[in-house]
């Protein structure tokens, strides 16, 4: 990426105290930033070098439980340390917050200094690097959708999230009027982020009230996931700072059309798109198509990379612009995956599956591995489906989290690709969330059933 803040500077600015704070973080396995803020003047005195972690937070989940069953960390192995390595060519201001600046992380065995492989930020540089003996570079763009409410996430919280208002009235899919009411949160988002060096497009309102999609422009891959990662986190402490909370649940309510992030890819090489060929009617290069196939053969073994938790597959319902089906078409947004830009250079595939809640590190490391399969493979691309492809029930995405784990888990391709410990790794992760839901007593359960049951 090019260099955002380099460390010369952050060393001037340190000592003439326009910075005084640096976020050390790492890319936890929910796709979060996780870290210690530091004082400049340490770290750049020194603890740039390296810091330490309780090995946990690459074994936890949302609520930052110490789940058991993972291979690499448990009491049994006494939860000892991370090495947290900072990248600095990762280094950037974060205008929002005043006096300080991020960094982030590779994560490194305690003793051996390798990295760890289920690392996101490692399972990412793998597939990049895989693509890149080839002769590759992946570039890609990932959409972020999100609900914005009127309240905080504390009042929110107070209430035990009930009677959750969005932000505004209605339908606010492209809507300038609506929009302009929720500046004050929006537009410091992507000044902030555009500050940061984040190359922001725009944010437009998305098809529910309360809904807002932000755009970054394309990138290669890592550099996407970064900005995805600093822009989801920037959201809600921007939405935070004005009093509001923002949701990524990719279904906050079942009668609310649910958030998604939707992922746009095409191979470049050298510097040129390797996706476009001019003379297909589609202009889709034959490494595109075999790309494409692979991305659709291996889908169900990469859902779960998509669709994280319980909640993620209550999004795949028909006639929400969410998908239902394992299919492609042409500038269609009734398939789960939509050919764009044709006709164009900028010709490319967006995967419409994941949800807003996926980690961008990991969803795009899988999406690689399967079309670098496909390349290796010289899978055939189906022709594509046209019309209304909700209507239909073949190649349908695995529906529950307990069909995608049980995919994710026989997935050769996905061991071969990452490691067989980096797929056990999440396919625990994924047996935790089911272990847990099925623990708790749920609301639904009680509303439903303490009368009348
Ligand atoms: P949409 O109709 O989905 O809103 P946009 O034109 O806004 O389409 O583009 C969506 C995303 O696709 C943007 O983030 C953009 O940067 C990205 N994009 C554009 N060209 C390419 C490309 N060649 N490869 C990957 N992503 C691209």
């Amino acid at each position: 990426m090019s260099e955002v803040l380099s460390f010369d500077t952050l060393k001037e600015q340190v000592a003439d105290g326009t910075i005084d704070t640096v976020l050390v973080c790492l890319v936890d396995m929910q796709g979060r930033l996780m870290g210690k803020r530091f004082h400049a003047g340490h770290f750049v005195n020194g603890a740039y070098e390296e810091t330490h972690c309780c090995n946990y937070l690459l074994a936890t989940d949302l609520e930052m439980g110490t789940p058991d069953g993972y291979a690499s960390t448990s009491w049994e192995g006494g939860y000892g340390d991370y090495v947290m390595k900072p990248d600095l060519s990762t280094l950037r201001p974060l205008p929002w917050l005043e006096g300080t600046a991020m960094v982030l992380c590779d994560v490194l065995d305690h003793h051996s200094h390798a990295e760890v492989p289920h690392s996101p930020r490692a399972i990412l540089k793998k597939q990049v690097q895989r693509l890149k003996d080839m002769g590759y570079d992946a570039m890609m763009a990932t959409e972020l959708e999100f609900f914005l409410f009127e309240k905080s996430f504390d009042e929110i919280r107070k209430d035990q999230w009930r009677d959750l208002e969005p932000i505004s009235g209605y339908n606010e899919d492209y809507h300038i009027l609506q929009t302009t009411k929720e500046e004050h949160v929006m537009r410091p988002l992507r000044n902030h982020l555009w500050n940061a060096g984040l190359p922001v497009e725009n944010s437009k309102g998305e098809a529910e009230a309360g809904q807002e999609e932000l755009n970054i422009k394309y990138a290669p891959a890592m550099d996407t996931a970064e900005f995805h990662t600093i822009a989801k986190h920037a959201t809600k402490e921007i939405a935070w700072q004005q009093g509001h909370a923002v949701t990524f649940l990719p279904k906050w309510h079942h009668e609310k059309v649910g958030s998604s992030s939707h992922v746009h890819q095409s191979l470049w090489q050298d510097g040129k798109p390797v996706f476009f060929d001019e003379n297909d009617p589609l202009t889709m290069s034959p490494l595109m198509k075999s790309y494409m196939a692979g991305l659709l053969k291996y889908a169900p073994d990469y859902t779960y990379f998509m669709a994280p938790y319980i909640n993620s597959y209550k999004r795949f319902m028909k006639g929400t612009f969410a998908p239902t089906r394992i299919i492609w078409s042409v500038d269609n947004r009734t398939a789960g995956y939509r050919l764009c830009g044709n006709g164009s250079k900028a010709v490319r595939v967006e995967c419409r599956i994941p949800g807003s809640d996926m980690n961008p590190y990991l969803a795009m490391a899988a999406m690689l591995a399967a079309g670098i399969a496909g390349i290796e493979e010289g899978l055939e691309l189906q022709a594509p489906a046209t019309g209304d492809v909700y209507q239909g029930d073949s190649g349908m995405i695995p529906n529950r989290l307990a069909d995608a784990r049980h995919t994710l888990h026989g997935s050769a391709m996905l061991r071969a690709a990452m490691g067989d410990d980096v797929v056990d790794h999440y396919v625990r992760a994924a047996e935790v969330e089911i272990e847990e839901f099925e623990r708790v007593v749920t609301d639904w359960e009680v509303a439903r059933g303490f009368e009348r049951a």
